[in-house]
């Protein structure tokens, strides 16, 4: 089963590359690039100047049907669902499409300085999280793995980049990671 990575306003070309190669070593599966005609605008919050992932999702499907596999979306936009002040990432429990936003994974969004190694161990992390939905996987107490629940920047730092023993199996065409 292949992964499709749908950059949409996700600007940092270098960081993508990377993402994509990384996700390469990490599975069996071909990571591809694609591009998806997501209108953002459309799912944009007047009031929360914040976007709805579950909307841009929902548009996205429009486009993925000749995609066999994974579809998930990197964006830099600051994403929301309606309970939630803010979110890192949303998927579809054992199904398709998964979104995870860079915005507040960025370093300086919190320290005022920027650090694209540190951007990049939580972009893994929130992709790897995402697409473990994906596969079925729930939430995992084992803060060693990928698959903990990280609501907040602290717990996206403390978790484990990779999936455990008992969640690893479920996730097709994923390596087992040494770290
Ligand atoms: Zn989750
Ligand atoms: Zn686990």
């Amino acid at each position: 089963m292949d992964i499709f990575v749908a950059p949409v306003k996700f600007s940092n070309a270098l960081m993508l590359g990377d993402l994509i190669a990384e996700l390469s070593r990490r599975f069996y599966s071909k990571i591809n690039l694609i591009e998806l005609p997501v209108n953002i605008e459309n799912h944009m919050s007047k009031e929360r100047k914040q976007y709805f992932s579950t909307s841009i999702i929902a548009e996205a499907i429009n486009f993925t049907s000749a995609y066999d596999g994974k579809v998930i979306l990197l964006t830099d936009l600051d994403i929301f669902v309606p309970v939630l002040t803010f979110i890192f990432g949303e998927a579809q429990l054992n199904g398709k499409h998964s979104i995870v936003s860079a915005c507040r994974l960025h370093e300086e969004f919190y320290s005022g300085k920027s650090d694209d190694k540190i951007l990049f161990e939580r972009l893994m992390k929130e992709i790897l999280h995402e697409l473990g939905h994906n596969f079925g996987l729930r939430h995992c107490l084992d803060w060693d793995c990928v698959m903990h629940s990280s609501p907040g920047i602290e717990e996206v730092d403390i978790k484990g980049n990779a999936y455990c023993n008992k969640c690893l199996p479920k996730v097709e065409g994923c390596k087992q990671y040494f770290h």
